[in-house]
């Protein structure tokens, strides 16, 4: 049968995710195997997430809240929100793909500055919208915001812009100054709207680095997604959050469907989000783990970018996919940046201290074996 396709979506790729360890254990036929491919939380979940799921259980044969009341209570209550510009989704790619749809008419473009998230051109696609690449710093990596205002202003198709802040797989990011008064400035443009994605901001030490999760309050043209996949650590659950007008809140909640979180996630989020205890941990392990990495790659003589997320970013000077072969039969999953367009960098996400250990000497033998390229 030949199915009538659009062009996107005959050219559609889908997007990699990292390679899972089972299949890696099955290939390879190891036992041992250490994943740094997709920025999980390496301290697992939390105890008191765990209690709370466990005893959530019962309640499964329920339909989940559709109106996320609870949820909603929690978050507001504890980053000081209000109830009307917050919704969920089961894991911010799921808000990726409603954005698209309802803000977008199809043959119109979205901004994606280059050497960014892969998700986000992917979505773009699928709902038949053209992306429209900025440019980027290519020493620092960091998004050149100028370039998305000349573009949009130019351009009355393109409808938004996404922003990672900080940014996958770089681990560069956007200074508060820099990106508040880019947002004030695309505030001028009509139907122009910028996503800030936070996936990563518990992370963040550099000190002129602020969320955004405030500013669609006074600049509604900002929406601001977070996931509870990294901070957190309820990857597996799926879990998205989104912030911004009420009038795109209220569009949100019309196209998503009713049941699009589960029961689990709800739950366990309320739990997540009160365990200080466990985010504080999860920012030391991740801060401890980098600066390791950073010691080692120079040890190495690898180039690397400083990370503000929970991973980092280097060029292994070789040829990405033999390396990567080389670092599997190893039992290393790190994640090799093809598909980005890089073809000798990887990144590589912050385990636990033996886990870190494990992969820079995979990685050093790996070097050794594998020729420059
Ligand atoms: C990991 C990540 C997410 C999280 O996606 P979920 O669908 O919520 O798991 C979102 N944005 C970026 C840039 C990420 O790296």
């Amino acid at each position: 049968m030949k199915l009538r396709l659009h062009e996107s979506i005959k050219n559609l790729v889908p997007y990699k995710p990292g390679k899972p360890v089972s299949e890696t254990q099955r290939e390879y036929g190891l036992d041992k195997i250490v994943k740094l491919a997709s920025n999980e939380n390496p301290l697992g979940v939390s105890k008191k997430v765990k209690q709370v799921l466990m005893a959530e259980l019962e309640n499964l044969h329920r339909y989940p809240d559709p109106s996320f009341f609870e949820l909603t209570t929690a978050v507001c209550k504890k980053w000081n929100l209000k109830k009307d510009m917050l919704s969920f989704a089961n894991g911010s790619d799921e808000i990726l793909d409603h954005l698209m749809n309802f803000l977008c008419e199809p043959g119109e473009k979205v901004v994606i500055p280059k050497t960014s998230f892969i998700a986000y051109e992917v979505s773009a696609k699928t709902f038949r919208l053209e992306v429209v690449t900025s440019k980027v710093d290519e020493a620092a990596y960091k998004f050149d915001l100028n370039d998305v205002l000349v573009k949009a202003k130019a351009d009355s198709k393109i409808r938004m812009v996404y922003i990672a802040n900080p940014n996958n797989p770089t681990g560069s990011y956007q200074p508060e100054r820099d990106l508040r008064s880019f947002c004030a400035e695309a505030a001028k443009i009509a139907n122009f709207y910028v996503v800030i994605d936070e996936a990563y901001n518990e992370f963040v030490r550099a000190a002129d680095f602020a969320t955004a999760m405030h500013w669609p309050i006074e600049l509604p043209n900002v929406i601001v997604i977070k996931t509870f996949s990294k901070a957190y650590s309820l990857a597996g659950l799926r879990l998205g959050m989104i912030h911004a007008a009420p009038e795109v809140i209220e569009v949100f909640n019309r196209v998503r469907k009713p049941f699009n979180v589960n029961w689990l996630a709800q739950k366990a989020a309320i739990a997540a989000i009160d365990d200080q205890e466990f985010l504080r941990q999860s920012q030391e392990v991740t801060w401890t783990g980098l600066d390791y990495f950073y010691k080692k790659l120079s040890e190495l003589k690898l180039r690397y970018i400083r990370s503000e997320g929970n991973f980092v970013f280097f060029d292994s000077e070789r040829d990405a996919q033999q390396l990567n072969v080389n670092l599997l039969k190893q039992g290393l999953i790190l994640r090799p940046l093809l598909n980005y367009g890089f073809p000798t960098q990887f990144r590589m996400s912050v385990g636990t201290a033996a886990e870190n250990e494990f992969a820079i000497d995979a990685l050093a033998k790996g070097l050794q074996q594998v020729e420059v390229k």
